[in-house]
C-alpha cells in the first residue's frame, strides 16, 4: 500500500524587502524557518506596480549554492562577471549553479504586465560547493507540460511527471519543481522518493494538500506553503476551486550550514574566506 505524506508544516510567508528594495514574500531563509534541506531560500515575487520591483538586484555576489529563478510573468535581465547576459521571461526557468563564485546583477523591466515568480536556493554538497559555475537557461518553449486527461496540467521544470523528464537535469540534489494547475473537484497524485524533503506553495486557489486521496488533508487559499512529511507519494485535491502550486522536493544533504547573506558554506571559516576574496578581488576563479 502507498504511504502518502501528510502534511506536517503551513508557513504563512512574510514580507520583505530584498536587494535594492524589491517587495517579495518569503517562506524559507525566515527567522521561523533557516532551511529545509536541501533548500536554503523561498521567494515569490509579484506585483502590478513596477515601484515594487524596478530596484532590482544590482551587482551581488553568490558562492555555494545554486539559484533557481522561474518566472510567471514580467522580465528580469541577467548579467554576471564570466560573460553571460540575457533576458528571463513568463515561463521561462534559469537554473544557476553559482558554485566557487559569480557575481551578478538581476534587474526587473518596468511593464506593460506585473511581474511575477519565484526564487529558491538549493544547497551544494562540501564537494561541489567549490565546483565552477554553470548556467541552465530553459526557455518556456523547452519546459515540457504533461496535460491529463481530467484537466490537471503541470510544466515539468525538473523531476519526472508522466514519464516526462523535466527540462533540467544533472542536478546534485535530484530535485523534482513541477508547477501544477489543477481545475475544481480533481485529484493530483505523485510519487516522492522516501526521505527527500518535499513541499508545496500555493499561489492561486485553494485546495486540500497531503494524506491519502480519500482523506480530508490540510485546507488551504493561497497564499501558503505546505510541508510534507516523508512517505512514498503526496496528494492533493481541489474542490469548488481551482488551484495553482508548485511542488518541490529533493535530497536532503545533512551537511553543517554556514550561511551569510549570498554565501552558503559549511563552515564560519569558509564564509570568512569568501568575504577575504570579496576585498581581495579573487573571489572570482
Ligand atoms: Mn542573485
Amino acid at each position: 500500500m502507498t504511504v502518502y505524506r501528510p502534511v506536517v508544516r503551513v508557513v504563512e510567508p512574510i514580507a520583505v524587502s530584498e536587494g535594492a528594495g524589491v517587495r517579495l514574500r518569503r517562506s524559507i531563509a525566515t527567522q521561523d524557518l533557516d532551511y529545509l534541506d536541501p533548500f536554503l531560500l523561498f521567494d515569490h515575487f509579484g506585483s502590478d506596480d513596477p515601484r515594487d520591483y524596478l530596484a532590482g538586484f544590482p551587482l551581488h555576489p553568490h558562492r555555494g549554492i545554486e539559484t533557481v529563478t522561474y518566472m510567471l510573468d514580467g522580465q528580469v535581465a541577467h548579467r554576471d562577471s564570466i560573460g553571460n547576459s540575457g533576458t528571463i521571461g513568463a515561463g521561462d526557468v534559469q537554473w544557476m549553479t553559482a558554485g566557487s563564485g559569480i557575481l551578478h546583477e538581476e534587474m526587473p523591466k518596468a511593464g506593460p504586465r506585473r511581474l511575477a515568480g519565484f526564487q529558491i536556493w538549493v544547497n551544494l554538497p562540501a564537494r561541489l560547493k567549490m565546483t565552477g559555475p554553470r548556467y541552465q537557461d530553459v526557455p518556456a518553449s523547452r519546459i515540457p507540460e504533461v496535460g491529463r486527461a481530467d484537466g490537471v496540467s503541470v510544466r515539468v521544470v525538473a523531476g519526472t511527471v508522466d514519464g516526462v523528464k523535466g527540462a533540467v537535469k544533472e542536478i546534485h540534489a535530484e530535485p523534482e519543481y513541477l508547477d501544477v494547475a489543477m481545475p475544481p473537484g480533481r485529484s493530483f497524485e505523485q510519487p516522492v522518493p522516501r526521505g527527500h524533503t518535499a513541499l508545496a506553495y500555493l499561489f492561486e486557489g485553494e485546495a486540500r494538500f497531503g494524506g491519502s486521496p480519500g482523506e480530508d488533508g490540510t485546507p488551504l487559499s493561497s497564499t501558503r506553503l505546505a510541508v510534507f512529511g516523508d512517505g512514498e507519494a503526496l496528494s492533493v485535491r481541489t474542490g469548488r476551486s481551482p488551484a495553482r502550486f508548485l511542488l518541490l522536493s529533493g535530497k536532503p544533504l545533512g551537511e553543517p550550514v554556514a550561511r551569510y547573506g549570498p554565501f552558503v558554506m559549511n563552515t564560519r571559516e569558509e564564509i570568512q574566506q569568501a568575504l577575504r576574496e570579496l576585498r581581495e578581488g579573487t573571489f572570482i576563479r
